[in-house]
């Protein structure tokens, strides 16, 4: 079997490209709107960071999607530095940010932007919405204005300055900007409703004072314009038409178009919400990467093992393997931590295609060939390339009586499948000669093995027997008086946690890291024909894996070589063997491909503990952004929270979750107290990722919850058995369309003439048809193209 092929049919299965299955839902939303004229027709995104950290690899998915959409669109993609925040900003991380764009292979033309040029035009909006009695300055204190805001459960109150007269609103906010009041004594806020349901509608502060000089503006300003006045309105002003964002920005989206109507503005974008990319043994917060780095746990913001772009150039990753990854997790609308395995196969794979073979040995044992006279030199000659690689090249590779191999090659005492050197055992030097062990030499005081012994056989040359004799074992080497001296860096993952950012209480998330992220090996040998490569050339270490020279540390006489990813998954083999050394004291953390777990790997998967050991914390519904009635209906039993809060550990959706559990759950469970019922809340947590992952409709999902309150059991497994998993495929769909349509002709007619409510009637017939399996959007998308 080809063990490639098999990688990727394994990855594949788990989480399978959007895009190869039809369009994600962006770039559905997007054909539909370009298809309607909407925007008129255009498409333009924007990428827009803060300059206050390094890019990392969840910014070059939203780079990836934002200028991927724009190409494939034929529209455009902005650059716009999003910083109106003068206490983190800077030219360093501007100028770096640029650079890895372009390393990423995206291009902004003339279209590079700075919200901090529109200060001026985004003070004007403010006095817009002041002099329309929609804003006002507070003179509050933060903590009055935090404790007027109110909880999910309870309305916010007024503020006492909330009245203030359009004049006075105006002369206050011109001697804000003027500078003749200190930070904190008043700011500016929305006027909109203090009971809003949307906590983020409370009058939200639209402006700040910050007495602080901006890296760009120094000192003109000192009122600062906050993210959600400044980003729809630098959005509108840049003619964006499609805003995607990250799903933390979703009750965002309501204010965002507030301010947009509010201030009259021309053009307005729509904001479209995405999931982050959360990776696996890694942290994607820039706040934690700050951290990180201040604190001296790397050695700066390009070091090789953070997931910021400058570290994974520097690792010797291509912008090529990024793109792929960014394409093979497509683009969904549920939060999920991708497994790492997924990024090093689109490295590996990437390098494969790319990179020369070359022999270096990481821990030498040096073999002596006993019978090769000591001046005696040959040249070998060594493809670059093996034959499934469409490239050529070769390269002379000189072979001499002292040689190194790997001291994991050898084993005095070999155990049962070792097939490499032994004593009396022959094997092949790659490119080389068979060679067989006749003597070690060990180290008197320790006893350690320093060297081997060997002969080798002439008529071997090139690595075949001509009496057709078969050795085992083929080893790389390099010869001892040739090879290069050289540093390896074996880099591993960064923390040995699959979610470091879940912490156990009293815990930080800097506990977690992996103390063998470095190891460094000094005494690294590489065959000569590297000495005069560039700085960063890439190479496949034969057996070991991709390595690129570092391109700070490295140089001719001093070469350092950084490991980017070993050739398999040999972490995955050392944690398979803890997994066993520790098997019944504790579970390995694992993260479910569809659904993953948000609390503590707590490991009890769909199963129910009884409800006596069911966790008695209370559960805290704050902060969720639930409206304050289902707040009210989760809070009022004790079962229903508890089984919200577990479900909510597998999936953090708390509003999708709420609304099942209040709507369906009440329903379906038809009085039974919860605790009773056999539903966990995984199987639960599982199910609503399901329906909002589209995977299957909500008429299958409410089916399969009617299972699950009655029965237990998990609902990927159900969908699995039903085969309900949801038709998206307009192929799969369009010739039901067809026989309904074809059906009804007097209906058709009826809709022609203009009763177009009829519409429904045909959608509820193809769901019927297809066993509610058919997602309702492409049906009716279908319908209405079938109908004219
Ligand atoms: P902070 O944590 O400081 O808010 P950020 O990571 O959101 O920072 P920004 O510079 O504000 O960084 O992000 C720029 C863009 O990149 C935003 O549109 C944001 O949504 C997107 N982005 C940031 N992190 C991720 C991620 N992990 N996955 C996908 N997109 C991301
Ligand atoms: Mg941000």
């Amino acid at each position: 079997m080809n063990p490639r092929k098999t990688e990727l049919e394994d990855l594949g299965s788990r989480e399978p490209n959007a895009r190869s299955q039809g369009l994600d839902f962006i770039r559905s939303i997007i054909t539909e709107d370009v298809r309607t004229g909407k925007h008129g027709g255009l498409v333009v995104t924007r990428f827009p960071p803060e300059p206050n950290g390094f890019l990392h690899i969840g910014h070059a998915k939203s780079i990836c999607l934002n200028y991927g959409v724009a190409a494939e669109f034929a529209g455009a993609c902005n650059l716009r530095f999003d910083d109106t925040n003068p206490l983190t900003e800077d030219m360093r991380y501007v100028e770096a940010i640029q650079q890895d764009v372009r390393w990423l292979g995206f291009d902004w033309d003339d279209r590079l932007y700075f919200a901090s040029d529109y200060f001026e035009r985004l003070y004007d909006y403010a006095v817009i919405l002041i002099e329309r009695g929609k804003a006002y300055v507070d003179s509050s204190t933060d903590e009055e204005i935090r404790e007027f805001r109110g909880t999910v459960t309870e309305p916010g109150r007024e503020s006492p300055y909330r009245q203030r007269s359009v004049e006075e609103n105006c002369d206050l906010f011109a001697r804000m900007r003027d500078g003749e009041f200190p930070d904190g004594s008043h700011v500016l806020r929305a006027k909109i409703d203090m009971a809003h349901p949307n906590m983020l509608m409370r009058d939200p502060v639209l402006y700040r004072i910050r007495h602080a000089s901006h890296y760009r503006r120094g000192d003109e300003w000192c009122i600062y314009p906050l993210y959600d006045f400044t980003h729809c309105l630098s959005d509108s002003i840049e003619g964006i038409t499609h805003s995607l964002c990250t799903l933390e920005f979703k009750d965002n989206r309501e204010l965002y178009d507030w301010v947009l109507d509010e201030t009259q503005v021309d053009c307005h974008p729509q904001q479209i919400e995405f999931a982050r990319l959360n990776l696996q043994y890694t942290v994607l917060s820039k706040r934690k990467l700050v951290e990180l780095v201040q604190k001296g746990h790397v050695s700066g913001w390009d070091d090789p093992r953070l997931p910021t772009i400058a570290g994974l150039r520097r690792r010797g990753v291509t912008p090529e393997a990024i793109r792929r990854f960014a394409d093979l997790i497509g683009v969904a609308k549920v939060d999920s931590r991708v497994d790492i395995e997924k990024l090093e196969y689109c490295i590996r794979d990437d390098l494969n295609q790319r990179v020369p073979r070359v022999m270096a040995v990481l821990r030498p044992l040096k073999v002596v060939i006993v019978n090769l006279p000591e001046e005696q030199v040959e040249e070998l000659d060594a493809p670059y390339y093996p034959h499934d690689i469409p490239k050529e090249g070769f390269r002379k590779i000189p072979f001499s009586r002292v040689l190194y191999i790997e001291r994991d090659d050898f084993r005095e005492d070999p155990p049962k499948g070792f097939f490499r050197l032994a004593p009396g055992r022959e094997v092949r030097l790659r490119y080389g000669y068979f060679i067989t062990c006749c003597d070690v030499v060990k180290d008197p005081a320790t006893g350690d093995v320093v060297e081997v012994h060997c002969t080798y056989d002439p008529a071997t040359r090139g690595g075949d027997a001509p009496d057709g004799r078969k050795v085992k074992g083929t080893v790389h080497w390099v010869s001892a008086a040739h090879a290069l001296l050289c540093e390896i860096r074996l880099y591993d993952r960064l923390f040995s946690q699959p979610n470091p950012e879940e912490v156990e209480p009293g815990q930080h998330f800097t506990d977690s890291l992996n103390p063998e992220s470095l190891v460094v090996l000094c005494k690294g040998r590489v065959e000569p024909s590297v000495a005069r490569d560039p700085p960063g050339t890439r190479y496949q270490f034969e057996r070991q894996g991709y390595f690129c020279t570092d391109v700070a540390d490295s140089g001719p006489g001093a070469l350092v070589f950084n490991r980017t990813v070993s050739l398999r998954d040999t972490w995955a083999k050392v944690q398979a063997k803890e997994a066993v050394r520790a098997k019944g004291t504790k579970r390995q953390a694992t993260t479910p491909a569809t659904a993953p777990r948000r609390g503590a790997a707590r490991g009890d998967g769909n199963r129910r503990k009884p409800a006596a050991q069911r966790s008695r914390r209370t559960v805290d519904l704050s902060g969720l952004g639930l409206a304050p009635e289902q707040t009210e209906k989760l809070s009022g039993d004790p079962g229903i929270a508890r089984l919200f809060d577990e479900a909510l550990r597998t999936y953090s959706n708390p509003k999708a979750l709420a609304s099942w559990v209040t709507n369906e759950l009440v329903r379906e469970s038809k009085g039974r107290p919860v605790d009773e019922l056999p539903l966990t809340g995984a199987a639960l947590g599982s199910l609503v990722a399901l329906v909002e992952q589209g995977t299957i409709s909500r008429p299958a999902a409410k089916r399969v919850f009617a299972e699950m309150v009655q029965s237990g059991g998990d609902p990927v497994e159900i969908v699995k058995r039903d085969n309900l998993e949801q038709l998206s495929d307009a192929r799969a769909v369009e010739p039901v369309v067809r026989r309904v349509v074809g059906a009804y002709p007097d209906k058709v007619a009826a809709y022609h003439s203009g009763k177009t409510g009829l519409l429904g009637f045909f959608v509820g017939q193809v769901m019927k048809e297809t066993g509610g399996r058919a997602n309702p959007e492409v049906v009716t998308a279908l319908l209405r193209e079938a109908l004219g």
